[in-house]
């Protein structure tokens, strides 16, 4: 079953088309980092208006790639949530329209979900269940995995998300927008015994994540460090480097004891922070240690992209499962609302 995946739920115009049997045959994305740069963040306008301009050529550019023509698809997926609703609706509106006049099924898929399975587009793909670590600009969460839509939320940030604590952290470093490559970049050069920086949360039981006081105590090193006049690349550097490492031992903490309270050896991530060296590295140190693996996608997988929303949508569409006449997007969609599916996976394997 060929299916196009449209993705539009925040600052990236992804389309992408996914075969259940032959893979992923074509992808294109627009960022629009260059578009929201100078204000420092993402403006939802700005963002709905550029999606209605790149979401139709890209199409093209996938349909060329694939050797397809829109006669071929048999499927639309889109995102319907979470997000930025005016962007939410850019893509859902285009899909259930495209959906409508090729007389094909359209069906909305959950954003979070897309990254979760994101990794399942590589070669080497993990088995159920599985614990996920989502570590996106908007979410970080921790959920066990036994299935496609059997979800369980172990846990959760109760304030700032991973990747928009780096955004914020870089801001404070006059980084631009989106900070978490940037600063992932300066803390290569980072002494780490310079700053030791506290691992928030680590202390307590459970698997809630909190970023907020982290957020604070690189403001007050930021403003000691200034005292002394402007920040020097050095100092920057070494920020960054007591900031990451701070982010990712926390995450570290969590992962391993989520796979021990759970009884598993199985660890995914996914999502934009995901792409973060250190993180990969370190995970992978400590998980061998404990005999367990961890998987992610590739790095242009784990940003937003329309190749991660064409599988999920595919999955649930070669199930049956289609939007309903009154579908609507969902700018807050709790992930345990989802139906599962009882079917195996339709996967084939990538071009
Ligand atoms: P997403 O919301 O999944 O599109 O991911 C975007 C978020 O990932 C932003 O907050 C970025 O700052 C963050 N991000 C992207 N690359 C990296 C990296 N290498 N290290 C840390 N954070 C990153
Ligand atoms: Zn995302």
């Amino acid at each position: 079953m060929l299916i196009l995946g449209l993705e539009t739920s925040c600052d990236e115009t992804g389309v992408a088309l996914y075969d259940t049997s032959r893979g992923l045959l074509a992808h294109a994305l627009f960022s629009q980092v260059d578009i929201h740069v100078e204000y420092g963040g993402v403006v939802p306008e700005l963002a709905s208006r550029d999606h209605i301009r790149k979401a139709l050529p890209l199409l093209e550019e996938v349909l060329t790639k694939a050797g397809c023509t829109a006669a071929d698809i048999e499927g639309v997926a889109y995102t319907a949530g979470p997000g930025l609703v005016g962007a939410l609706m850019v893509g859902a509106t285009l899909a259930r329209a495209l959906a409508w006049g090729w007389g094909v099924p359209a069906l909305g898929v959950h954003h979070m979900e897309g990254h979760l399975l994101a990794p399942m587009l590589e070669e080497e793909r993990p088995d159920f269940p599985f614990v996920a670590l989502l570590v996106s600009g908007g979410h970080t969460q921790l959920v066990r995995v036994d299935g496609i839509g059997q979800y369980r939320l172990l846990g959760e940030s109760l304030d700032d998300a991973a990747g928009e604590a780096f955004d914020k952290a870089a801001k404070m470093l006059g980084l631009p927008y989106p900070g978490g490559p940037h600063i992932a970049r300066l803390a290569e050069s980072g002494d780490p015994e310079r700053f030791n920086f506290p691992r928030p949360m680590v202390n307590r039981p459970g698997l809630d994540f909190s970023f907020s006081g982290l957020k604070t105590y690189t403001l007050n090193t930021v403003t000691d460090c200034k005292a002394n006049g402007e920040l020097s690349e050095q100092d920057k550097c070494d920020i960054a480097r007591a900031f990451e490492e701070a982010v990712v031992a926390t995450l570290v903490i969590k992962c391993r004891r989520a796979l021990k309270q759970e009884g598993l050896k199985t660890l995914v991530m996914a999502g934009g922070v995901s792409a973060n060296r250190n993180l990969r590295a370190s995970l992978e140190r400590a998980l061998s240690k404990e005999k367990a693996k961890v998987f992610y996608p590739a790095p242009e997988f784990c940003t937003d992209n329309g190749a991660m929303i064409a599988y999920a949508g595919a999955q649930r569409l070669a199930a049956g499962q289609r939007d309903g006449e009154a579908s609507a997007v969902r700018p807050r969609w709790p992930m345990a609302e989802l139906p599962p599916l009882s079917a195996g996976l339709a996967t084939g394997v990538s071009a």
